[in-house]
């Protein structure tokens, strides 16, 4: 398993502070979810808490409103990102695993630069989107929404706007998982013009439009679907109109 994500620039988290606490467990994280957060603050803080060693939080990724992507820890590190107290309610996200295991110990965190009730840059989303793909690729976990949980739906107590407002959480919810709302007759036909306009992915043009096309998602071919079907049927009304 790779433990650095190739588009981003390695910013590693200082492993101890200045009185010598550790800013996070290396090597202890077996990673089976991703949990999204928004970080109230600017990537440059990020920065500077990572060179510097802060203690108390820590984390894999940040995602800057320009697009720019840190990694700090490598993807086996357990950091100090999603942790809640005994005394909290147990929340309802489908993969706790109770207070008895730290979730750290099983989850990643990725931060997004800005504060809640900011909507993402374009950027931004664009980022964040490429790199849980590529994390979803990596280790080999699904790309859904119970693998890249909220903050606010592990720390139900103290995040209600983690990451982002609830609406803005939704937005972008839906602009990653998008693809996995379509239909599997939308996907069919999806496939069939797939084929035909890269053919099966053995040429070495075909195959790297695959893969960029994978990367990026694919609404805006569905979309484009959509408009030739509403053209179709109204084509069809104008002729029975004319009969
Ligand atoms: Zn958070």
């Amino acid at each position: 398993m790779p433990d650095k994500y190739p588009a981003a620039e390695w910013v590693p988290w200082k492993r101890d502070d200045a009185e010598g606490r550790p800013t996070f467990w290396p090597g202890s994280c077996t990673p089976v979810a991703v949990v999204l957060h928004i970080m109230a603050g600017s990537a440059g803080t990020a920065r500077q808490w990572a060179s510097r060693g802060h203690y108390g939080a820590s984390w894999h990724f940040t995602v800057g409103r320009d697009g720019h992507v840190m990694q700090h820890l490598e993807l086996d590190d357990a950091g100090y990102q999603a942790g809640i107290p005994a005394s909290n309610p147990d929340p309802a996200w489908p993969l706790w695993r109770g207070h008895g295991q730290n979730v750290n110990w099983y989850t990643l965190g990725i931060e997004h630069e800005g504060f809640p009730g900011e909507p993402f840059t374009a950027a931004q989303a664009e980022a964040s989107r490429a790199l849980c793909r590529w994390l979803s690729e990596t280790l080999a976990i699904p790309f859904d929404r119970r693998h890249f949980p909220a903050h606010a739906e592990i720390d139900v107590l103290n995040r209600p706007n983690d990451f982002n407002t609830p609406a803005l959480r939704e937005a972008h919810y839906h602009y990653l998982f998008e693809e996995e709302e379509m239909t599997p007759e939308d996907k069919a036909k999806l496939d069939a013009v797939y084929e035909a306009l890269v053919g099966r992915g053995n040429e070495p043009a075909g195959g790297e439009l695959l893969a960029r096309w994978n990367a990026n998602g694919n609404s805006l071919l569905l979309g484009y679907l959509r408009e030739q079907e509403k053209v179709a049927a109204m084509s069809s009304r104008l002729a029975h109109a004319e009969r």
